[in-house]
């Protein structure tokens, strides 16, 4: 067995447990490898493990890697780094998911981008949780007034919400901010019934974020091992 395969495994033990832990459903929850700044081989041996979501976030490097695997059939990318304008075309086109979303002006040309021919692109709203000036997302209390903007939009397709808490290392912390996202997405949900997806966890936090209802864990680093950045430009 591969390194990679094995850590598949141990990824997906951990949201078993972490799903039994808690009283849900384990079918509730699913596994995105991210794989940015990784090679196409390792994305391969993901692939002949059974893995198929796999997430990327830089726009040139993702869609590089969605041409290199067009052999591997099933695969779903989502892309959940930030966004620049001028780059929503090839998201548009390649992608099937855009965890980022944070402003109309993106959505719009993301629905007026989106190729007829494929289903609409399924996007969640990016929620700056944590409040951090530095990161991307939007404030809670604005996530009402894009959603509805987004509803409008027949080439998009809103699921739900997605964000990346700033590190903790309690575990009470991190359950107490995946909390406010979780209540975030019912808010949505009694307005949207199409929203199923709260995209937030990551290899440190995973386990909070399943309690507090996370339906899609983000994971990188525990299949792939650690990132070397050399200057990964989008
Ligand atoms: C890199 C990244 C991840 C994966 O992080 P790990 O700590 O390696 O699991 C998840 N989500 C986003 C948005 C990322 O940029």
């Amino acid at each position: 067995m591969t390194s990679i395969q094995h850590n598949l495994q141990q990824v997906q033990q951990r949201i078993s447990r972490a799903a039994e832990h808690c009283g849900r459903d384990r079918q509730q929850i699913t596994l995105l490898a991210v794989s940015k700044t990784k090679p196409v081989s390792d994305i391969r041996e993901a692939w002949q493990a059974g893995q198929r979501c796999f997430g990327e976030n830089y726009v040139q490097e993702g869609v590089d890697k969605i041409a290199q695997t067009g052999d591997l059939t099933d695969t779903e990318w989502h892309f959940i780094g930030p966004l620049q304008s001028n780059k929503s075309r090839l998201v548009a086109e390649n992608f099937h998911w855009c965890h980022t979303l944070d402003r109309l002006k993106l959505a719009q040309r993301l629905n007026d981008q989106r190729p007829a021919a494929l289903p609409p692109l399924n996007v969640l709203i990016q929620v700056n949780i944590s409040d951090e000036s530095s990161k991307s997302g939007i404030a809670l209390h604005d996530v009402e007034g894009l959603a509805a903007e987004i509803n409008a939009l027949p080439n998009l397709r809103l699921r739900g919400l997605m964000a990346i808490p700033a590190p903790e290392k309690e575990y009470q912390a991190q359950l107490a901010v995946c909390r406010q996202m979780a209540e975030a997405l019912q808010t949505l949900q009694a307005a949207y019934p199409g929203i199923d997806t709260l995209s937030l966890g990551m290899s440190d936090d995973m386990e909070a974020a399943i309690e507090a209802g996370s339906t899609l864990v983000r994971v990188g680093s525990a299949i792939f091992g650690a990132r070397h950045y050399p200057d990964a430009a989008s």
